[in-house]
């Protein structure tokens, strides 16, 4: 999900939002505009109407963001960075760099999301008990009841237990304590994801073939996003199960060919273009990788631009990929690569690099070690 509009930053924590939350947006505030407030308030001006149905989406957006950025706060205290968070069409999405390290951890980060979305709803609920209690039932009231009712209904549709929803990682941390295996758990949580998925989407077009409600397509693209992000979750989990207790140098390519940072791309193809099948080459300044060049970027240069032109000028940062130590385990990186633009990953000893990872090598490595399990025998024998 990209960020189509930059909003600033929460906790260190860049937040953006998608072009497509205009159109949630405007449904919700179309449909407190024209129906909501008139049916419940009639006899006030159309501008009335809208003001209040614009004010009440911002704040519902309002309440969507702290949820998400209660989840980012919590990461952080468990040691966990936290890219973005993006809202769009279906909510928000907190990325997250890496994943929770013990079952406990991810009780406190997927929990806190649902908490808060429970507490704002608990406090409009008071304000309403009050504002009644005065005998202020006015379109004000009106708002409250909604606010409530809607954060309320937020929290317990995010704890519904399948992934990726909030109540989908807490099942997944609840058996992951009773059994032990992290991977197992995940999986399960997201076969769940899949079979709600795949509910809502039946529901969804059930309804609107046979009570002819086209509003009930939106149930069913809900639950379409819901398959296919539990989906993706099930083959994360599948690879780190695959993987458990492969080292890095056990899947890395070894002694990857590299260039010096500083050499001019003319000088970089008469020298590196003739007896290669690289496609990349990891940037070496002073024995130490800075970065990474690829043929792809390379390509894009103007040919009158290669003498002047270094390599280090149009390389992607080290900072952008992940490093490794050779004797990592595999799962352990991957959990805290989420959220990466590249997935290639740099494997270093004492500051020299050893190796690198891709994700073609990662690929290659969970079909050895699916069909090794398969066959019964050791998990996973290194093949150089
Ligand atoms: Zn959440």
């Amino acid at each position: 999900m990209t960020a189509s509009i930059k909003l600033g930053r929460i906790a260190g924590v860049q937040i953006g939002v998608n072009w497509s939350v205009l159109i949630i947006f405007g449904l919700v505030t179309g449909a407190l505009s024209f129906n909501y407030f008139p049916d419940l308030y009639p006899n006030r001006s159309l501008l009335t109407y809208v003001f209040a149905g614009l004010v009440l989406a911002g704040v519902f957006f309002a309440g969507l963001l702290a949820h998400e950025v209660s989840h980012a706060i919590v990461a952080q205290r468990n040691g966990i960075a936290v890219e973005s968070i993006t809202l769009w069409l279906l909510g928000g999405v907190a990325v997250l760099r890496g994943q929770p390290r013990t079952p406990g951890a991810q009780v406190r980060i997927a929990g806190i999301g649902p908490l808060v979305s429970l507490a704002i709803g608990l406090v409009f609920t008071t304000m309403c008990f009050g504002l009644a209690m005065i005998g202020q039932t006015g379109m004000i009231f009106g708002a409250f009841v909604w606010l409530a009712a809607i954060n309320i209904a937020l929290a317990l549709f995010n704890l519904l237990p399948a992934t990726p929803l909030d109540g989908g990682r807490l099942l997944c941390a609840g058996l992951w304590r009773m059994r032990g295996d992290r991977y197992w758990a995940a999986k399960f949580a997201a076969r769940c994801g899949q079979g709600l998925g795949l509910l809502f989407v039946g529901l969804g077009l059930w309804q609107v073939l046979s009570h002819g409600r086209a509003s009930s397509l939106w149930l069913a693209f809900v639950g379409w996003f819901v398959l296919i992000a539990a989906q993706s979750e099930e083959r994360q989990a599948s690879i780190g199960k695959a993987l458990a207790g492969v080292r890095m140098d056990e899947v890395m390519s070894s002694n990857p060919e590299t260039a010096p940072a500083t050499m001019s791309i003319a000088e970089f193809v008469r020298t590196h273009m003739w007896n290669t099948r690289c496609r990349t080459f990891p940037l070496m300044l002073n024995n130490s990788p800075v970065g990474l060049v690829s043929l792809k970027k390379l390509r894009k240069i103007s040919r009158e631009r290669w003498e002047i032109t270094q390599l280090r000028e149009v390389s992607q940062p080290l900072a952008q990929f992940t490093l490794a130590t050779p004797e990592e385990f595999v799962p352990d990186v991957l959990l805290r690569m989420g959220g990466r633009p590249d997935g290639r990953i740099f494997v270093v000893n004492d500051g020299q690099l050893v190796g690198i990872v891709s994700p073609a090598d990662i690929n290659k490595a969970v079909e050895r070690a699916e069909l090794r399990l398969r066959a019964g025998s050791a998990p996973f024998v290194s093949v150089k």
